[in-house]
């Protein structure tokens, strides 16, 4: 095996940033850093994971892994004892983070802020946890188990910033036309943002030049917590936002991306040109005419009064990710990357096997020259130096900091308040775990476990929405009838819920009564919030009715609102090959690709538009991913069956395709196939 391509690796975090903000900041020059970091490597959208929760994702970051192996299903979870709830912990976490991994290699990491990092584990190196950030909003001491080694509270604890040690002059950067008052609640929401970001930062660069370490790891929380509360003041102002407001709080968001810029830059100083620099964000954010509005009532379609409150609603399928190093192509774009390949792309850039138990890949397409990656089958066994925390978390030994940490959750509307009956929020917090549980096992295509996941949570709840997922599971299976059965019974009970109406209207499309779903499609398309994807399922109904322009109109205006919508991007391209504009075709199937490569309807499409082009080999490419993807569907096999026949003569070729196809097709029974848009 050759040498490692990286001496180290620095992974920089920035929950929720998002290209559709940066993107003229960069090109305006006002995020100079990232400017160069992207220039000198690969940059380019990166696709979260369900549930778009924050401790979820930057988990699988670190491990490698899915919420349902490593444990992490949330910010809060309930404590052992039956009283209430507490904040995820290091004891949460089941599944071994890189920093354990590397430590039992006997490679030093330093960890700083990382979700679900307290207390922090004795690993090779250090670790700053996440209750750091929360002790920076008041004077309170600090806790030990915060450090590791424990040894580090007292410098720690001249690096941090509390709001009260910030000087107004700090805040003035964020306020370029006019300042607030200073009892405007809002300032002190931010003071209290940018003093635990300068926290975290000071911990971080402080290790970064006190220790050895061959990986290094900061989270900064900023971009999300900020985005929360000020997305809605950036221009173009909303028609709920006064003129005055506008004026005040319209470059708060702009600043807190330059700011991290600034960070960025101390960053890539203090990194040096041999160390492999990462930034991340674990999804994006909707800005401009994206950003959520307030659910409208369902039925009266009145105005929205504001903006989404749900903070999921704000987060964007794709993050962004961009890394430069020794061996790194340059100026380059990353495609097709997912939050599971991370892991294992540190561990090849370090020249470390590979884990089969990661459940994504080395981004192999980042490199210059193929890498030889070598595997072993898992680092998981316990071994005396991976510093992981086992069993039940000791009761904690500063209760009103955690209580603290549950608050500051709360104020950011991520949980509900942690004040109320002990009893309710532990069963509120165990719902949530299940819920999120269910959501993992239904986006990885294991529905049968999400049918039982949503029994239980039925039997223990009266939230619609769970027969309603029933309902996606069935349909995802595709056994329509059973389906029907569950969301008939929905309906009885809540004729006007949007979701019921939305399955009603799939479910008539999968049973072929096209003419009673595009009439729910188009009722809801008026009503829901929701617009992109309900633009794009009526625009599939149009697809099915042969409406070529009108499914296109729908897709169009769907990706006005977000453009990185794959399935509009992948319907707008099979419109596009119906109405002859080939090319175009073939441009929106490539970009549905990049932005999700585990799509392989979205191949086949592709596969069919490529071979329209006579592009053949590039065709038959397609279709043999999509037959891998999917093994158990006939289309694809189809596909290549007919290929081989008509535009690239191989009769044997042909044949052994065309058997597997009516191999497959007998196989799948009574049971719908999935692929039904490539027909
Ligand atoms: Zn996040």
């Amino acid at each position: 095996m050759p040498g490692p391509l990286a001496k180290r690796v620095l992974l920089i975090g920035w929950d929720a940033a998002d290209w559709t903000f940066l993107t003229p900041l960069l090109d305006e020059g006002k995020m100079p850093n990232l400017k160069k970091l992207i220039d000198d490597g690969v940059s380019g959208r990166i696709a979260t994971l369900q549930p778009i929760l924050s401790p979820i994702l930057w988990t699988s970051i670190a491990t490698g892994k899915r919420g349902d192996k490593h444990g992490v299903l949330s910010f809060i979870e309930p404590k052992p004892n039956g009283q209430g709830i507490q904040p995820v912990s290091s004891y949460s976490r089941r599944a071994k983070a890189l920093w354990n991994i590397l430590s039992q290699l006997g490679r030093p990491s330093v960890v700083v802020n990382w979700f679900a990092s307290h207390p922090a584990e004795k690993i090779r190196g250090a670790i700053v946890s996440n209750r750091f950030s929360d002790a920076a909003i008041d004077e309170r001491p600090l806790e030990e188990a915060t450090f590791h080694p424990a040894d580090l509270l007292p410098v720690m604890e001249k690096l941090r910033i509390t709001p009260s040690k910030m000087a107004p002059a700090q805040m003035v950067p964020f306020f370029l036309e006019a300042f607030p008052k200073d009892d405007d609640p809002r300032l002190q929401v931010l003071a209290k943002a940018v003093a635990q970001c300068a926290t975290v930062h000071n911990a971080a660069t402080y290790l970064a030049e006190a220790e050895e370490w061959d990986f290094l790891a900061v989270y900064y929380d900023t971009i999300d917590h900020i985005g929360h509360g000020f997305t809605e003041y950036a221009p173009p102002r909303m028609p709920h936002i006064s003129e005055e407001d506008f004026k005040i709080y319209r470059h708060v968001m702009e600043s807190t991306y330059r700011y991290h810029d600034l960070m960025l830059g101390r960053w890539l100083e203090l990194a040096g040109e041999d160390t492999t620099v990462i930034v991340l964000s674990d999804h994006g954010f909707f800005h401009g005419e994206s950003r959520p509005l307030a659910e409208r009532g369902r039925v009266s379609g009145e105005r929205p009064s504001g903006v989404h409150n749900n903070p999921l609603a704000w987060h964007r399928q794709h993050g962004i990710f961009v890394a430069r190093g020794e061996g790194i192509r340059k100026d380059a774009l990353a495609h097709g990357t997912s939050l599971l390949d991370v892991a294992p792309t540190i561990m090849a850039m370090l020249g470390l096997p590979v884990p089969q138990d990661f459940e994504g890949k080395v981004m192999t397409q980042i490199f210059e020259e193929p890498l030889a990656i070598e595997s072993v089958p898992s680092f998981e066994e316990p071994h005396p130096d991976d510093g992981v925390h086992r069993g039940i978390a000791p009761e904690e030994e500063d209760p009103w900091a955690a209580q603290q940490a549950l608050q500051q959750l709360a104020d950011l509307g991520y949980i509900d308040a942690p004040q109320g009956d002990t009893q309710k929020l532990q069963l509120s917090a165990m719902e949530a775990h299940d819920s999120h549980l269910a959501q993992i096992y239904y986006a990885s295509g294991r529905f049968n476990e999400c049918l039982g996941l949503l029994d239980s949570l039925i039997s223990r709840s009266q939230d619609l929405s769970y027969p309603c997922r029933k309902v996606m599971c069935y349909l995802a299976m595709g056994r329509p009838d059973e389906a029907e059965a569950i969301l008939q019974d929905v309906v009885k009970v809540a004729p006007k819920y949007g979701l019921a109406k939305m399955l009603a209207g799939q479910l008539a499309l999968v049973k072929g009564d096209i003419e009673k779903s595009e009439a729910i499609f188009k009722e809801l398309k008026e009503t829901e919030t929701e617009m992109p994807s309900m633009h794009t399922m009526l625009g599939t109904i149009y697809l099915r009715r042969g409406k070529w322009e009108e499914a296109a109109a729908l897709f169009r205006s769907a990706l006005k609102a977000d453009p990185d919508f794959v399935d509009a991007h992948d319907g707008l391209g099979v419109a596009l090959r119906h109405l002859g504009q080939l090319e175009d075709s073939v441009y929106e199937h490539m970009r549905a690709v990049s932005l999700q490569h585990d799509r392989p309807q979205t191949h086949v499409n592709l596969g069919i538009s490529l071979a329209k082009t006579r592009q053949i080999p590039w065709a038959i490419r397609a279709f043999n991913v999509a037959a891998e993807m999917a093994p158990a569907e006939p289309f694809p096999h189809r596909c290549l069956s007919r290929i081989y026949r008509r535009l690239a003569p191989d009769r044997e070729k042909a044949r052994h395709h065309l058997l597997i196809a009516r191999d497959l097709r007998r196989k799948l029974g009574g049971k719908t196939p999935a692929f039904r848009l490539g027909a």
